[in-house]
C-alpha cells in the first residue's frame, strides 16, 4: 500500500532532477546521475517510466512543473484512496522513497499546509484510528488512562477487565481493600502508586462530583493523578470535546516533522493547536499516536515502509531499506494484534485483530509487553 505512495514520490524526485527536459526525456536524463545516492532512487523510476510509458511520463512532467520542495509534490495523495481498499496489514513500500527536504525558512502558512497535509495522509493510512484503551464509560477511561503511565495500553487493557468487574463504580473502588486492588494492578507496574491514584481519584469523584466524571478540563485536572494529558484523553474520547493528547509519541513525531521546536508538553499542545482547527484535535492525536506506535518508532522508525515519507523532513532517521523496514512494523501494520481486547468495529472491518487477554497466547506474535519508550516526566500517559 505504501508502495503505491512511494512510487509517485520517486517520480517527483526524478522529475525534479530532470526538470529542464520534462516528460519521457526525464528518465533518460536521470541516467548520468546514477553515481550519486539520489541517482539510486531514479533507477526504479526509470523502470516505472519505461513500463508505464506515456502515462507515467505525463505524471513526471506534471510533477516537474511543481519542482519545488519534495513535500509540495502531492504524489502520496493520489495513492491514498488505494489504502482504504487494501488490507491494513500490508501497508508497506516495496521500493525506496524520495526523502523530503527539511523545511527551511518555512512560513507559518506553509507549515500549516504541510502539517494538515500530513494529518490528512495519516487519516487515510489509519481510517480506523481510535483511543487504544478499552473503556465503556468515562470512569473506566479516566482510571485506565491513569493506569497507562509507564506501561502499554495493551497491558492496561488486559488488566482492567478484572478491576472493573470487581469495582464497577467510583464508590466501589473508593471502598476497596487496597491490597486486593494492588494485586489486580500488579501487571501494570508501579502498582502500589497506581492503586493509591485510582482509589484517591475514585474517592474524589464520590465526594466532589456525585460519583460522576466531570466533563470540564478545570474539574478533571483537580482529580488526583489527572494531568492535562489524561484530562484531554477523557474529554476527547468520553465527552466528544476536542483535545490534543501530547504523549511521548506525539512529542517525538511533531518534532521529527518540525511542526514545533517546543519541548514542554503544554507548549507543544499550544503550538500544535494553532496549526489545526479545534475540530481536528482529537483525531489528530489518534493519527499521530497510531503512527508513532506502528511505524515511526522511537528507536527504529520504519522510514522505508512509511506512507508519509515524501512529506517527512526526518526521512532517513530510521531504516530506509523497504524490506528491513517492513519487519519493524507493529500491530496491524505488521500483521499483529492491536492493543484493545475490544476494538471498535471499524478496526475489525479494516482487518485489525483484537489483542489477547492477559496470559493468553495470540496466534500472531504478541504486541510488546514492555514500554516501547520511557516517558520521562510523563507519568500520566503510557508508552505503548
Ligand atoms: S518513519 Fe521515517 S519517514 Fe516516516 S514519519 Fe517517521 S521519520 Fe518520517
Amino acid at each position: 500500500m505504501s508502495a503505491e505512495k512511494s512510487v509517485p514520490a520517486k517520480k517527483t524526485a526524478a522529475a525534479k532532477k530532470a526538470a529542464p527536459a520534462k516528460k519521457t526525456a526525464a528518465a533518460k536524463k536521470a541516467a548520468p546521475a546514477e553515481k550519486t545516492a539520489a541517482a539510486k532512487k531514479t533507477v526504479p523510476v526509470k523502470k516505472a517510466v519505461a513500463g508505464k510509458k506515456a502515462a507515467s511520463a505525463k505524471k513526471a512532467a506534471s510533477a516537474a512543473k511543481k519542482a519545488a520542495p519534495a513535500r509540495k509534490s502531492a504524489p502520496v495523495k493520489k495513492s491514498a484512496p488505494a489504502k482504504k481498499s487494501a488490507p491494513v496489514k500490508k501497508a508497506v513500500a516495496p521500493e525506496r522513497v524520495a526523502p523530503a527536504k527539511p523545511p527551511r525558512n518555512e512560513s507559518h502558512t506553509a507549515l500549516v499546509r504541510r502539517a494538515r497535509r500530513i494529518d490528512r495522509e495519516l487519516a487515510e493510512v489509519y481510517p480506523y484510528a481510535h483511543p487504544e484503551l478499552d473503556f465503556e464509560n468515562p470512569f473506566q477511561l479516566v482510571v485506565a488512562t491513569v493506569l497507562s503511565a509507564q506501561t502499554t495500553d495493551l497491558r492496561v487493557n488486559q488488566t482492567t477487565p478484572a478491576l472493573f468487574a470487581k469495582y464497577p463504580t467510583p464508590e466501589d473502588l473508593a471502598a476497596a481493600n487496597p491490597e486486593e486492588v494492588e494485586e489486580i494492578l500488579r501487571p501494570t507496574g508501579f502498582f502500589r502508586a497506581k492503586t493509591k491514584s485510582v482509589m484517591g481519584l475514585s474517592k474524589a469523584l464520590q465526594d466532589d462530583f456525585d460519583g460522576e466524571v466531570p466533563g470540564r478540563l478545570e474539574d478533571l485536572v483537580k482529580l488526583p493523578g489527572v494531568g492535562r494529558k489524561t484530562a484531554f484523553v477523557v474529554l476527547g474520547n468520553a465527552f466528544g470535546r476536542p483535545g490534543i493528547t501530547v504523549d511521548t509519541h506525539f512529542q517525538r513525531l511533531v518534532r521529527r516533522w518540525e511542526w514545533t521546536a517546543e519541548k514542554e508538553a503544554d507548549k507543544i499542545e499550544r503550538a500544535i493547536g494553532e496549526l489545526f482547527p479545534k475540530t481536528d484535535w482529537t483525531m489528530l492525536s489518534h493519527h499521530v499516536i497510531f503512527h508513532g506506535r506502528r511505524i515511526c518508532h522511537a528507536r527504529k522508525p520504519a522510514c522505508g515502509a512509511c506512507p508519509i515519507a515524501p512529506l517527512c523532513p526526518a526521512y532517513g532517521e530510521g531504516e530506509t531499506d523497504p524490506e528491513k523496514a517492513k519487519k519493524l512494523l507493529k500491530y496491524e501494520k505488521g500483521g499483529f494484534p492491536g492493543q484493545r481486547l475490544n476494538p471498535p468495529q471499524s478496526y475489525l472491518d479494516a482487518g485489525g485483530i483484537p489483542a489477547p487477554p492477559l496470559g493468553a497466547t495470540a496466534s500472531a506474535p504478541p504486541a510488546p509487553t514492555a514500554p516501547a519508550e520511557p516517558a520521562p516526566g510523563s507519568p500520566s500517559r503510557g508508552t505503548g
